[in-house]
């Protein structure tokens, strides 16, 4: 560090007290909460903070925390709670708390936990910045705003977008999240997000657009889109544009090669989605599609307005059309009056739709929503027992479907190097030793789905570079693969 840049960061921070600041944040929740700490962090930057890589350094820090299921909440409380304590005891001395756990229970938070200097809602995150400096500059900040009213009737608000075109990604940096929505205009009995987000606001295709050529500049070469539901996007937009009048101007962006699709309703799933979506250059035969339940009478309880029949001529219709396609799903356990029976249909359709990916949850009882005073929850021992047998299930036939893997060949987009370090970190099992690299075919996302662990010429094996494989072992989820030929484009 110079001695004119000091006096010039004194200088700034006499007019500006946040230049200089050092400041850490973690990102807990789903890849659409990723995308808000990642605009948070483009805000902060180009405020004049400097980001710290360990809290222990920070002077401020920062948690953007999730509300969705108990289980998220206590883990977010528990994270505030470690933050404080390094506040009491370390180099902090601000402490920021953002989203939707602060949506959920704004003034109890403030009460119990009065250690958190700035407590801001899901989709208020571009206002950090304005409260840092009223707080620094010891003036009173002005009342919190939720960003929508508890009832839920309020729609995501505009400033949810902020900072999106300077983002600073924390996924590894050639592929990202594109958040193409914000809140959720479906009404699932189980659900608080529409409580915590508001209702749905799309984003124009313009700037999703001009946002990922943005990306891709800076060497992004797949985009995960996310939303609440992929598939209900733009009906809230002038000329009602649909998600595959999206893609189609995604798939023109240079420089980016893969467009995968997360967080699709079957309520709002086309026919001519289903017909088109996947023949749009770049977008991977990937779609991951929530069904949560397989019993007619258990979905109308849910507030999902499909039959197992609709879903079932879904996901043949795709099949058929998309033979290599990967098909991802969630199911809920436990809700308020499965039955046995009930449950019997959701492991059958299960057996038969053989998931390529399926998430487990037990139904979380939330507060504020629909299905909060429904009576008949199964046991918790039943509950636990039901789960089990599913990822029993799941596991079987995933492991299967990997099996059928073995000797063929697939395009893998790198994502890191493995030194000693990276492979002491790597969960992966047998398919991980001694590999060289690690990666993903059109078949894994990112974080939630397996890896491809990488022989090769480690020299060749770029992160960003898509190279040819062929794969030779299989785990349930993960596997590995040999070089074929050297990277080149998708
Ligand atoms: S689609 Fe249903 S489960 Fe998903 S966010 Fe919206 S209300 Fe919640």
């Amino acid at each position: 560090m110079s001695h004119a840049a000091t006096t010039s960061s004194h200088d700034g921070r006499a007019s500006n007290p946040l230049v200089g600041l050092r400041f850490y944040i973690d990102s807990l929740g789903c890849a659409k909460n990723l995308v808000d700490s990642e605009a948070t962090l483009g805000i902060l930057l180009s405020a004049g903070l400097e980001r710290s890589a360990t809290p222990e350094q920070a002077e401020l820090l920062l948690v953007n925390t999730c509300g969705f299921l108990e289980a998220a909440r206590e883990e977010s409380v528990q994270r505030i709670l470690e933050l404080a304590q390094l506040k009491a005891y370390g180099r902090a001395r601000l402490l920021a708390v953002l989203g939707c756990l602060v949506s959920r229970a704004p003034e109890e938070l403030a009460e119990a936990i009065p250690e958190v200097d700035v407590w801001l809602p899901a989709g208020a995150h571009a206002e950090l910045d304005v409260r840092l400096r009223h707080i620094l500059a010891a003036r009173p900040a002005s009342p919190l705003q939720l960003a929508t009213d508890r009832s839920g009737s309020g729609r995501a608000p505009l400033g949810a977008f902020a900072g999106f075109g300077a983002r600073v990604l924390m996924t590894p940096s050639h592929t990202a999240y594109l958040k193409i929505s914000e809140g959720c205009s479906n009404t699932c009995s189980f659900c608080s997000i529409p409580l915590m987000r508001g209702t749905q606001r799309s984003r124009s295709i313009e700037s999703l657009v001009r946002e990922s050529e943005g990306l891709a500049a800076c060497g992004v070469r797949e985009l995960h889109l996310v939303a609440q539901d992929l598939t209900h996007y733009g009906f809230d937009l002038p000329g009602r544009p649909d998600l595959l009048d999206l893609v189609r101007a995604l798939a023109g962006v240079d420089g980016i090669e893969w467009l995968r699709l997360l967080y699709a309703h079957p309520s709002h799933f086309t026919p001519r989605m289903l017909q088109h979506l996947f023949e749009t250059p770049k977008v991977v035969p990937y779609l991951d599609i929530p069904v949560q339940h397989a019993s007619a009478r258990i979905l109308r309880a849910m507030r999902r307005p499909y039959t197992p029949a609709r879903v079932r001529a879904q996901l043949h219709a795709l099949r058929s059309r998309q033979p290599e396609i990967t098909l991802r799903t969630t199911v809920i356990v436990g809700f308020p009056g499965e039955t046995e029976v009930e449950f019997g249909k959701l492991l059958r359709f299960v057996e038969e739709m053989r998931f390529d990916r399926l998430g487990v949850f037990a139904y979380s009882r939330e507060p504020g929503t629909p299905a909060f005073d429904l009576r008949g929850r199964p046991r918790r021992h039943t509950v636990a027992r039901r789960m089990h047998e599913l990822v029993e299930l799941q596991l079987h036939l995933a492991g299967q479907r990997s099996a059928q893997r073995v000797g063929t060949r697939t395009r893998v987009l790198v994502d890191c190097r493995l030194d000693a370090a990276a492979m002491a970190a790597e969960a992966g099992g047998a398919c991980a030793r001694g590999a060289v690299a690690v990666g993903r075919s059109a078949a894994e996302a990112l974080d939630i789905d397996g890896a491809i662990y990488l022989d090769g010429d480690v020299g060749v094996l770029e992160p960003g570079t898509f190279v040819d494989v062929e794969i030779t072992r299989a785990d349930v989820y993960d596997l590995r693969g040999r070089l074929l030929r050297a990277p080149s484009n998708a």
